[in-house]
C-alpha cells in the first residue's frame, strides 16, 4: 500500500513535470502567437490613425498649408500669383489675398484688421456739397445747434447741416503690422492695385481698408447688400443700432487703435460682373447666407478653377450663420450651397479661413 502510494506520488510528479513541459512548450508557442497578434494590432492601430488623418484632411489640396496660399500659386497651374508674404518673411493676415496678374496689376481681397467703432459723435454735412464740415460730440451738438430729425441748425448763424453718424475704426497693433506688410508686398513687387475687393461687411474683413485705399487709390468693390456696413455716407442710426453695435460685442474695445473710417465704396457689383487685371478676368459670385452681400471672385485659369470665397466657407464648406449682427440667412445659404455645386468639381476654394480645399469636398449645409 505504502509502495503504491509512493508510486502514485512519483507518477503524479512525473506527470505534472510532463504537463508543465508541454504547457511550457505551448506557452512559448502561444507567446509567439500573441506577439504576432500584438504586432498585427499595432500595424492596424497605426494604419487606422493614418487613415483617420487622411479622412480628416480629405478636403485639403496637396501640399497646401494654412496661411500659405503663396505656395498654392507656386505649385498649381494658375495664371496669376497670390502674394501673402513680404521678403522680410512677414505674412499678411490669413483672410487677405493679393492676386497679381502678369503685368503686376493686382486685387487685394479683404484688407483685414479687427476694428472697433465709436458712435458718440456726429458729423455735420454741408447739404450743398455733401462734404463733412465738422465732427462734433453729441453733447456739443445739442448745446450749439437746434436738432430736428436729421438736421442741425446753428443757434448763432442759422446755418443748416445734415447730421450723419460719425464713426471711427480702430485696429489692434497687429493690424498696423498687417498694413505695413501689405505695403511692403506692394512696394517690393511694384504692384498696381486696381481693386480692393471686400467679400462682405463684417468688421474683421476690412479694418485696414482706409490706409490701403489711401495708399493705392484703388476702387473699393462690394455688393450693395453689405455696403451699409461700411460706407459712412450710407449708414443710418438704425444701421448703427441694429447692425454695427451688435458686431461690436465680439471685439474688445480697450486695446484698439482708433482711426477715422472715411472710405467710400466706389464700385457696386453683383453676380456675373467681371473684374479685370492684366489679361485675367474674374467673375463676381454672389454667395449670400453668411451675410446677404457676401461675394466671391471666380476664375477658370490654367485648367484649375479658383474661387476666392471670403466667409461663404469656413474651411471645407461650413460657415457661420448666426453672426452677432444677425446678418446670416439659412435659406439663402442653402441656395448658395446648391449653386456652388454647379461650379466645376475641381474648383479650389480659397476661403477667408484655413487651407485651400476642393469644392467637391464642401459640406453643403450651414453651421449654426
Ligand atoms: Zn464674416
Amino acid at each position: 500500500m505504502e509502495q503504491q502510494k509512493c508510486c502514485s506520488i512519483l507518477l503524479f510528479i512525473a506527470n505534472s513535470y510532463r504537463m508543465l513541459t508541454v504547457l511550457n512548450k505551448y506557452y512559448n508557442k502561444l507567446n509567439k502567437i500573441f506577439k504576432v497578434i500584438l504586432v498585427i494590432n499595432l500595424f492596424f492601430i497605426v494604419n487606422n490613425f493614418a487613415l483617420s488623418q487622411m479622412v480628416r484632411n480629405q478636403g485639403a489640396i496637396g501640399d497646401v498649408r494654412p496661411n500659405q496660399s503663396d505656395i498654392y500659386s507656386e505649385n498649381h497651374n494658375i495664371d496669376f500669383k497670390i502674394l501673402k508674404k513680404a521678403s522680410s518673411g512677414k505674412s499678411i493676415h490669413n483672410s487677405t489675398y493679393i492676386i497679381v496678374a502678369d503685368n503686376n496689376e493686382a486685387i487685394i481681397v479683404d484688407p483685414y484688421g479687427d476694428y472697433n467703432i465709436v458712435f458718440n459723435a456726429k458729423q455735420l454735412v454741408d447739404p450743398n456739397t455733401g462734404k463733412c464740415v465738422r465732427i462734433i460730440s453729441i453733447d456739443d451738438l445739442n448745446k450749439e445747434y437746434v436738432v430736428s430729425g436729421d438736421w442741425a441748425t446753428d443757434k448763432k448763424s442759422g446755418e443748416r447741416f445734415i447730421i450723419y453718424v460719425y464713426y471711427t475704426t480702430s485696429s489692434p497693433y497687429n493690424s498696423v503690422e498687417n498694413f505695413e506688410t501689405i505695403k511692403e508686398i506692394i512696394d517690393e513687387n511694384k504692384l498696381d492695385i486696381r481693386y480692393i475687393f471686400i467679400t462682405h461687411g463684417h468688421l474683421d474683413h476690412f479694418g485696414d481698408l482706409n490706409e490701403v485705399k489711401e495708399m493705392t487709390n484703388a476702387e473699393v468693390v462690394m455688393h450693395i447688400a453689405d455696403v451699409r456696413l461700411i460706407d459712412g455716407s450710407r449708414l443710418t442710426d438704425d444701421d448703427i443700432d441694429a447692425v454695427i453695435s451688435k458686431q461690436l460685442s465680439v471685439y474688445p474695445k480697450d486695446t484698439y487703435r482708433f482711426q477715422e473710417l472715411k472710405t467710400e465704396v466706389n464700385k457696386l457689383v453683383t453676380h456675373g460682373d467681371t473684374l479685370t487685371i492684366g489679361n485675367l478676368s474674374f467673375t463676381v459670385q454672389h454667395l449670400p447666407g453668411h451675410s446677404m452681400g457676401s461675394i466671391g471672385l471666380y476664375i477658370e485659369t490654367g485648367g484649375n478653377p479658383v474661387l476666392f470665397s471670403g466667409d461663404a466657407f469656413f474651411n471645407n464648406g461650413l460657415t457661420k450663420l448666426k453672426y452677432v449682427d444677425g446678418s446670416g440667412d439659412k435659406d439663402e445659404y442653402e441656395n448658395t450651397m446648391r449653386y456652388i455645386k454647379t461650379l466645376p468639381s475641381n474648383t479650389a476654394v480659397l476661403s477667408a479661413t484655413g487651407t485651400p480645399f476642393n469644392i467637391e469636398k464642401t459640406v453643403g449645409y450651414p453651421k449654426d
